[in-house]
């Protein structure tokens, strides 16, 4: 017997979260019968019907890495019609991305059809480092790497920064590069936090997913995981 959400996530359908939602929302059916109950248990041999399409839950699993352009939507469908990583990806499967990059954001993104993965990846208790590459407005001052270095609340809570270098900074052009890692993945996370600071990110890079990058692909290039980088990261689940 397993979850619900959890069924639904590993058929590739949707994530844990957004598969919550769905049965919270009454779209979910175990044999014919609406289920709105969270942490239903179902079993191998249930129907399971979101909307009345019945779920597929013999998915063949798969994994890939995209170096993002810029001008690209983070998510499997734009309702104004937009390109999203998903249309960059020639795949059959039904896959999303895991966690979301700003439309002008660039760099390392992964994607997949396998919740279990999505979930691990996701969930802080894991500590899956994000590094990004930002270039700001401003020259950082030492009040500011203060802050950095003790953790800046946003919407009263700390985001804990894991690591950060100032790369450069440039006083005739007035403007630095900071390399930073944190943990989670809320919104806008670190354009807020440099908000918070009073320097505006100009240029936004993600350059490392754990121990991934995408120095060995083009901007717009994806290659699919190996099975050694996905059990490397099932490896650092809690
Ligand atoms: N933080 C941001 O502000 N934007 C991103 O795209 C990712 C993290």
């Amino acid at each position: 017997m397993e979850r619900l959400q959890k069924i639904i996530a590993n058929s590739g359908y949707t994530s844990r979260r957004k598969a919550e939602e769905l049965i919270a929302n009454g779209h979910v059916a175990v044999n014919g019968k609406t289920i709105t109950q969270m942490g239903y248990l179902a079993s191998g041999s249930d129907i399971i019907t979101i909307d009345g399409k019945e779920i597929n839950r013999e998915v063949n699993k798969v994994y890939y890495v995209l170096n993002k352009p810029r001008g690209i939507i983070s998510s499997s469908h734009d309702e104004k019609g937009r390109k999203t990583v998903v249309d960059l990806i020639n795949t059959d499967e039904r896959i999303y991305p895991i966690g979301r990059l700003d439309y002008d954001t660039t760099g390392i993104i992964l994607l997949t059809n396998d919740g279990d993965f999505a979930n691990l990846l996701m969930h802080p208790n894991n500590h899956i480092t994000k590094t990004y590459l930002a270039k700001i407005e401003g020259v950082l001052d030492k009040n500011a790497i203060d802050k950095l270095k003790h953790g800046i609340i946003i919407d009263d809570r700390k985001v804990d920064i894991v690591d950060f270098k100032v790369k450069k900074k440039d006083i005739l052009k007035n403007n630095s590069m900071v390399e930073l890692s944190i943990i989670e993945g809320r919104n806008h996370i670190v354009k807020r936090l440099f908000k918070k600071l009073g320097y505006p990110v100009i240029k936004l890079v993600r350059t490392a997913y754990g121990f991934l990058t995408v120095a060995d692909l083009k901007s717009g290039d994806y290659r699919q995981l190996t099975i050694k980088e996905v059990k490397r990261f099932y490896g650092q689940k809690k």
